[in-house]
């Protein structure tokens, strides 16, 4: 079994495709662990990486490309992509790298989340300025609320969990994921699932999806 999975930032993605990797005994692809390891490995690769990176940039496709491709082939059971593609010219290179190596990828998930279930994440998100720790006030108040279970700090939004700025981290997703969409429909192994539910849910709902599709080649 060879998928990728898509989805905003905030709908648990990550957290989705280690579960499934568990569960199916397949590998765990992060776009992101892995441009960490090249990155600290100080390979000719990883000191280009850094440099992006460093900079606050994005990792070029091609970077990108290379990177992803080149641990794809390494891999000889299934595999869960996480964080990769993200582009449509990523998606296509690596259809074509697939389908010339005869392991393309046998599902596409695409979660979605309600942009209202969304922003909520994101804005209920508080965070120690001195710790670091996280909570949320939905899912994981402080036991005094506004201050930090470990410090007794007040706690702050990031910038990044501004309603506003949310609202546009949003939008610039929908419009980076639609191609994508439209590649994967096209190619027939496009699912869409709704995210909202208990990771346990979501993660058993995945699960059906794939032996189903299993199931359907058999
Ligand atoms: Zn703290």
């Amino acid at each position: 079994m060879r998928l990728a999975l898509l989805g905003p930032p905030g709908a648990g993605k990550g957290t989705q495709a280690i579960r499934i990797a568990h569960r199916m005994k397949i590998a765990h692809l992060s776009s992101g662990d892995i441009l960490r390891s090249e990155k600290s490995a100080g390979t000719p690769l990883g000191l280009k990486i850094r440099d992006f990176i460093d900079r606050g940039k994005l990792v070029p496709d091609d970077l990108m490309i290379r990177v992803m491709e080149d641990r794809v082939a390494r891999i000889h059971g299934g595999f869960v992509l996480d964080g990769f593609p993200r582009t449509l010219v990523q998606a296509a290179d690596l259809a074509g790298f697939l389908d010339s190596i005869h392991k393309p990828l046998d599902l596409v998930v695409n979660f979605v989340l309600d942009e209202n279930v969304l922003s909520r994440r994101f804005e209920g998100r508080r965070v120690c300025p001195v710790c670091g720790s996280v909570y949320h006030l939905d899912t994981m108040p402080p036991e005094v609320p506004g201050l930090c279970d470990q410090d007794g700090q007040a706690l702050v939004t990031r910038p990044d969990d501004q309603p506003d700025v949310v609202r546009e981290r949003i939008k610039t997703y929908r419009l980076s994921v639609e191609p994508l969409v439209d590649f994967y429909k096209k190619r027939e192994i496009l699912v869409t699932l709704d995210a909202a539910g208990a990771p346990n849910d979501v993660t058993a709902a995945v699960v059906d999806l794939i032996r189903g599709n299993a199931g359907k080649k058999r």
